[in-house]
């Protein structure tokens, strides 16, 4: 008896570590080519920043699903249609999106919060093909460019490198510095995770926008977000980095 209750505490200690998920699976990510262990830390810091902007919009006071399913649910991620990040060389430092599910990043910034910053753009465009994949509705280059024709007020970037609203200027808290609707918004994306925008009337302006829209996004996003029966608490830090 006593030999099998040891031989059942070291199978158990020998299976233990092997069984709990990565926090890919968690995620619902795939790492593709050469990432060093710290730029897979920006990622999954990246992804942890945007989903806890997404518990304050959703579900804010009572989140009532961890940040990863919420994560997952939004950005109409499953098993079988992981979020495909991929590695390759390059001398340029910036990532594309190669389609729905799928993001290529070539250098990062010297500096880990610009890198992370980085990495939330391009979850911003990805957000928005989500919502191309799963409505009719307008999607968000859409709307921005009808309020640029509707608001003449309504700010734009121009050249030279200015904040036009934003929280700092051209790759810093602007990611892609084009003029173009789709990249304002994937900038915009930024502001409206880390709710911070330049202190100005046009930073104002920039805040209420997406406060106002990312809501009707989520859900075009995410028709059927399922509601929750169960609650959790609200996890500030998830990633433990
Ligand atoms: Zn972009």
């Amino acid at each position: 008896m006593g030999r099998l209750f040891q031989f059942c505490i070291l199978l158990i200690l020998f299976i233990l570590p092997f069984s709990r998920p990565s926090l890919e699976e968690i995620y619902g990510i795939n790492f593709v080519g050469n990432w060093t262990e710290t730029e897979k830390r920006y990622v999954y810091q990246a992804i942890s920043h945007v989903s806890i902007a997404l518990q304050r919009q959703v579900n804010y006071p009572y989140p009532c699903k961890t940040n990863a399913e919420l994560f997952k649910e939004v950005f109409g991620i499953t098993k079988d249609n992981p979020l495909i990040i991929e590695k390759r060389y390059s001398t340029y430092t910036g990532a594309i999106v190669v389609n729905y599910y799928h993001i290529v990043f070539y250098n990062f910034f010297p500096s880990k919060d610009r890198s992370i910053r980085l990495i939330v753009h391009e979850l911003g465009h990805v957000f928005e093909h989500n919502i191309f994949l799963n409505t009719e509705e307008k999607i968000p280059r859409e709307v921005l460019k009808e309020t640029w024709i509707t608001d003449k007020t309504f700010p734009r970037r121009t050249f030279p490198n200015n904040y036009y609203g934003y929280y700092g200027l051209c790759y810093d808290w602007q990611m892609s510095c084009h003029k173009t609707p789709a990249e304002e918004f994937a900038d915009m994306f930024i502001g409206w995770t880390y709710d911070k925008w330049e202190t100005s009337p046009q930073g104002i302006i920039r805040k209420q926008w997406m406060d106002t829209n990312m809501p009707i996004f989520i859900n075009a996003s995410t028709p059927k977000l399922s509601q929750c029966s169960i609650l959790y608490p609200l996890l500030i830090n998830p990633i433990p980095y």
